[in-house]
């Protein structure tokens, strides 16, 4: 994906499971605060969300730039196909583990024929390492069969295609664009939806709605590095529970929005 790191898949059971009982939900005089209500509370907190100043993101953006001059994507590949394949496996997991495992990948599968029809137990052992194994193996041979069926094995230039591929979503896509094809898109990861809401780029939580917030404000041609600095800064400074803020060069720029603890 980006610099490095990727978006986790959900535990919907789970959370589900761990939900309080309706009783102990917020009332308002001993009424529960119904769903509906809650919602209709969102618009009056987005109102007071202003627009970043252009000339404060584009001092943000130019200090970035000067930090991570190198940036780039942290995952081996030699193809748009090697691409997707590493961004798959790379959720939930490490970009140096993921590059451990592709080398002999893509030796095996060398192209999008050769993993539609791939033997799924043997797939799955072949990742195994990367975690989440079944789930990835099952992406992947799904994805590369509608590769070979829909777009004669070659992975599709453009969002739409790439989204309507089975196990592909947006931020994959976007990682497939700027990274292998050169065609600008914002990577959101948790990086980067963290670090667009802390710097006052947007108050959006959802990485769909915070990507397209964030496209009027940074240059599109900026876009696929812009993602790669705020994964790289978001590890290195802008860390989710301690924040270095006092050693942070953004920090004259940065309104630190929801930042209760720093270094
Ligand atoms: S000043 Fe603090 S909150 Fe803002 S980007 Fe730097 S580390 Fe993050």
């Amino acid at each position: 994906m980006g610099a490095r790191g990727t978006a986790a898949p959900r535990k919907a059971t789970r959370a589900k499971a761990k939900r309080k009982p309706t009783s102990r939900r917020p009332t308002t005089n001993g009424v529960p605060v119904s769903s509906v209500s809650r919602r209709a509370a969102r618009p009056a907190s987005r109102a007071r969300f202003t627009a970043p100043d252009p000339v404060r993101v584009a001092a943000v953006l130019e200090q970035l730039r000067e930090l991570y001059p190198d940036a780039r994507c942290a995952l081996d590949f030699r193809t748009p196909l090697q691409l997707l394949i590493a961004t798959i496996l790379s959720a939930q997991c490490t970009d140096e583990r993921v590059n451990k495992v592709t080398p002999s990948l893509f030796a095996t599968y060398p192209d999008a024929a050769a993993f539609a029809a791939a033997e799924p137990a043997a797939l799955e052992h072949a990742i195994h390492s990367t975690g989440f194994f079944r789930n990835k193996a099952k992406a992947i041979r799904e994805a590369c069969a509608d590769i070979v069926a829909k777009h004669g094995g070659e992975v599709p230039r453009t969002l739409e295609e790439l989204t309507a591929l089975r196990g592909v979503g947006r931020k994959t896509a976007n990682v497939v664009l700027g990274n292998a094809y050169g065609i600008p898109g914002i990577v959101v990861d948790t990086h980067v939806g963290r670090l667009a809401n802390r710097i006052g780029l947007t108050d959006e939580q959802d990485p769909v709605k915070v990507e397209f917030a964030l496209m009027p404000i940074v240059p599109q041609e900026s876009w696929t590095l812009f993602s790669h600095w705020l994964i790289l800064h978001g590890r290195q400074v802008c860390n989710a529970r301690k924040p270095r803020c006092s050693a942070c060069p953004l920090a004259p720029h940065c309104p630190r929005i929801g930042v209760t603890v720093s270094a």
